[in-house]
């Protein structure tokens, strides 16, 4: 089994680049998708409050035999749970679902500009804290623009080791990544196949049938190649597998270009600027 690359992080943790992503898994398949992903390799798992899967998640890494120290396991805070002490109240509840008693990367899941009075800085200060207290290895965010993380940047003391987003080839991301990539945060890319959405793009078609691999694999080495982390969904154990199989083969310079020319800045998900569900 060719091993899975582990990303530098900038407080000096590592990750592995690729992972399992377990939203809108049900409860009642997490467990097993989860063990299957544990399985096939996987040593990363992306989970949130608010997928309503943690306990589950929990319950397949306890169930593979690894150790806790052997599984990546992220989750992120829920909206509703913004100011200081409800943050404090939700980082417990999740690590008691979970069953640990530290999580490797803790997020703030969304910004939510226009929510709590424009506030999301106490907020990440006190993921600060989860992780001065070592509860949290490391601390992040999830859907933050440029704006964003300048905000944290210039009020804060902790640069986030992570910005999760949704990136994939009809949405490259090019200004927030370049961000990142400025302040050594690494980017984590959410929906990496567009739920399914870029699987039929004829250009992806045509690289896959070349280089003898699906297209979901294609796609998924191209970010890769790109550098960023990426944890694909499925509850389907062969395509479970299939995602897993991407370190055998490389694509050429001009094939990662020609599907990153395939932006459309086309987003599958909500708008960060916008999004205000709580
Ligand atoms: P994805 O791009 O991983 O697509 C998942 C869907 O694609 C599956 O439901 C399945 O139908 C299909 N699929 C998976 N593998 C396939 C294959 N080999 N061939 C054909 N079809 C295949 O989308 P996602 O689940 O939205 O994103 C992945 C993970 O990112 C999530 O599970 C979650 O962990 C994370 N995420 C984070 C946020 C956020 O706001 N931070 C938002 C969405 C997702």
């Amino acid at each position: 089994m060719t091993a899975v690359p582990q990303i530098a992080l900038n407080n000096g943790q590592s990750i592995p680049e690729l992972g399992f992503g377990v939203f809108q898994i049900e409860p009642t398949d997490t467990v097993e998708a989860v063990s299957t992903a544990l399985q096939v390799g996987y040593r990363h798992i992306d989970t949130a409050e608010m997928y309503g899967n943690e306990k589950e998640v929990g319950e397949g890494v306890a169930k593979s035999g690894l150790d806790r120290a052997e599984v990546f396991v992220t989750s992120k805070l829920a909206n509703d749970a913004h100011r200081p002490d409800d943050a404090r109240r939700a980082f417990d509840t999740s690590l008691e679902a979970l069953g640990f008693d530290y999580l490797d990367l803790f997020l703030i899941h969304w910004p939510l500009p226009t929510k709590y009075d424009g506030d999301f800085v106490s907020t990440w200060q006190t993921l600060e804290e989860f992780y001065r207290e070592g509860r949290a290895r490391s601390i992040g965010v999830s859907n933050f623009q440029p704006h964003h993380l300048r905000r944290l940047h210039e009020a804060t003391e902790i640069t986030p080791a992570v910005d999760q987003i949704e990136v994939h080839p009809f949405l490259t991301q090019d200004d927030v990544r370049a961000f990142c990539a400025e302040h050594q945060i690494a980017v984590e890319g959410w929906s990496p196949i567009g739920q399914g959405a870029v699987l039929d793009d004829p250009a992806i078609g045509s690289i896959a049938e070349r280089v003898g691999k699906t297209p979901a694999q294609v796609v998924l080495r191209w970010h890769v190649q790109r550098g960023d982390i990426i944890f694909p969904k499925s509850v389907t154990p062969s395509r479970i597998k299939e995602n897993f199989e991407i370190f055998d083969f490389e694509l050429s310079d001009g094939d990662v270009a020609e599907i990153s020319a395939l932006n459309k800045n086309q987003r599958t998900g909500p708008d960060p600027d916008k999004f205000d569900m709580v």
